[in-house]
């Protein structure tokens, strides 16, 4: 192992998922992102990070749209153009045979001069089964059972191969629960045997508790990953005493939320709201708020990168340096905005020959494509949407994957498709295949306005809108997750519904926004405009960047 990896203490950073760069597709969607996004700022910030992963061969998966239709292609990655292969070897035991691991190195090299180690996780070897060979190809496919293997692997296998490697971990960081086994092989590692005769080892409950550290992401029980313990009990044998681990993981189902809240000493949700809310499923539990942050540089598009070098240097290091913004004149602002959103003009035309004006104000719309988010709201009311864009004319993009198995997130894309085509007399109107990291840039930066309105309060924390907020673009959400925190209404953006009221409300409220406020706006009052998206920049981005969200979890949760 290289030796400038090895050689300081590190923070393990666990996570089924990495956004390491566009093309390498061991990512699904914001998970992955903020994972990357945490590594990309230890890098800047020089805190010694260690992230364990899985490879995903196989990826995600890459999306074509035929009619409307979702289809789904394998998106294969080759490990050996972008990753060192790692000499050590270690094995898991699953279903009571050894299934071995080697790893990759990924260096992630900062633009700031910073590196940090990134290991993958791969059973693809001769020496495993057919089958276990695949446990680490798919990511988030096959059963239930498959998801416990590439735990165990993630979790098991991922601490015994930084130990393999050298590494010196002074606390684990889990990114959600699929790791959380890694807790169970801190606890056989740091077990005690009580005497001689006696073989019963006693576990240190508090000893890894001070060293593990959990951030849950799901507002709703139905998204934490639950096993039955007969299955458990089969793929992990006698791994671990199983009254104990029911005392810490729960009574009926292997719960990976449960077992990782139990043996952490430090837990948080992802923003002020997600916490209340994680506070009111797991009573008892303090649960922290530490509200997620997007990477300065890899979400500002070139053209405002530059802005702000001219302007505020310092930016990528210190992003509050953006509270300064009205350094800026509004013209080099506006300048910026209209490059970006003649490069995603640009796009718009190569992927799907439609023609975008660029007079026009873009609406933005890109993110798993799942009931909860209701890409579909904004349609409610086709006869409403004409006549407003009668009176104030606008265009809007979308984009977004469902996962294989969400047939309703799947029909959603159709529906979508069926609007967007009805709607093209009137509005232009695109949906972009394949929504990844950079597509997503080219979305946040070259839009006018991003639009977000999930269920409340479903949606933990968001992040697309802070992305958008770097390029100066202006957020129209439902308040919830993130929003709740950064909206000040006609100042930073605009608020669908309010907090309190009952979803069923958010399209009029939407449509009532759209035609009196944004577009008015837009359409007769430049000055006013620039202002807004001044202020998304000068309030938002300064804030709800990687850069205060590792610092916080570098002094709160990993030095306590
Ligand atoms: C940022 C991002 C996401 C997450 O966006 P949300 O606003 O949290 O839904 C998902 N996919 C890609 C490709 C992204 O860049």
């Amino acid at each position: 192992m290289h030796y400038e990896f090895t050689h300081q203490q590190r923070i393990a950073y666990f996570t089924m998922e990495i956004a390491l760069e566009s093309d390498i597709p061991t990512y699904s969607g914001g998970l992955g992102i903020l994972a990357g996004d945490v590594m990309r700022a230890g890098a800047d910030i020089q805190l010694p990070l260690a992230a364990v992963s899985l490879v995903s061969r196989a990826g995600y998966f890459r999306q074509e749209i035929v009619g409307g239709r979702q289809i789904e292609h394998p998106d294969t990655w080759d490990p050996s153009q972008h990753a060192f292969p790692l000499d050590a070897k270690i094995a898991v035991n699953i279903e009571g045979r050894d299934v071995w691991v080697r790893g990759w190195l990924y260096v992630l090299k900062g633009h700031l001069g910073g590196k940090e180690p990134v290991i993958l996780l791969d059973t693809d070897l001769d020496e495993n089964s057919e089958d276990d060979r695949k446990i680490t190809h798919y990511l988030y496919g096959g059963d239930q059972v498959y998801r416990l293997k590439q735990e165990i692997v993630l979790g098991v296998g991922g601490l015994r191969m930084l130990h393999a490697l050298g590494f010196q971990i002074r606390q684990y960081h889990m990114n959600e629960g699929h790791s959380a086994l890694l807790s169970l092989e801190l606890l056989r590692r740091l077990a005690r045997q009580e005497n001689e005769e006696d073989n019963a080892l006693s576990y240190d409950i508090p000893m890894v508790r001070q060293i593990c550290n959990f951030t849950t992401h799901t507002p709703i029980e139905a998204g934490h990953d639950q096993f039955p313990y007969e299955m458990v009990q089969n793929v992990l044998r006698d791994f671990i005493d199983f009254s104990e681990l029911k005392a810490v993981a729960g009574e009926e189902r292997l719960n990976m939320t449960k077992l990782a809240l139990n043996l952490s000493d430090y837990v948080n949700g992802v923003a002020m709201k997600h916490a209340e809310i994680s506070r009111q499923m797991y009573p008892g539990y303090h649960v922290h708020a530490v509200t997620n942050g997007v990477h300065p540089y890899t979400w500002t598009s070139a053209q405002f990168a530059s802005l702000y070098d001219g302007y505020l240097p310092g930016w990528c290091y210190e992003p509050q340096l953006l509270v300064r913004v009205d350094q800026i004149p509004d013209d080099a602002i506006w300048k910026a905005h209209l490059e970006s959103k003649r490069a995603l003009i640009g796009r718009i035309r190569t992927l799907c020959g439609k023609d975008f004006d660029e007079t026009l104000p873009i609406f933005g719309f890109a993110r798993r494509m799942t009931a909860y988010k209701r890409p579909d709201l904004i349609f409610t009311d086709l006869e409403r949407i004409r006549a407003i864009a009668k009176n104030n004319p606008f265009q809007i993009v979308m984009a977004g994957k469902a996962h294989p198995n969400d047939e309703g997130g799947k029909h959603l894309i159709e529906t979508l498709h069926a609007h967007l085509g009805s709607l093209s007399n009137v509005v232009n109107a695109a949906f972009l295949p394949n929504y990844d990291m950079d597509l997503a840039l080219s979305l946040v930066s070259g839009v006018d306005v991003w639009l977000n309105t999930p269920l409340k309060p479903l949606e933990a924390s968001g992040t697309s809108g802070m992305k958008a907020a770097f390029n100066g673009v202006p957020s129209l959400s439902v308040l919830d997750g993130w929003w709740l925190e950064g909206c000040i209404e006609g100042v930073t953006g605009w608020a669908v519904g309010s907090a309190s009221e009952s979803n069923g409300e958010d399209a009029s409220s939407l449509y009532d926004k759209l035609e009196k406020t944004v577009l008015p706006l837009y359409h007769s009052d430049r000055a006013g405009w620039i202002s807004v998206m001044k202020n998304a920049i000068g309030k938002n981005a300064s804030y709800f960047n990687s850069h205060r969200m590792m610092r916080r979890y570098a002094t709160e949760a990993y030095v306590r």
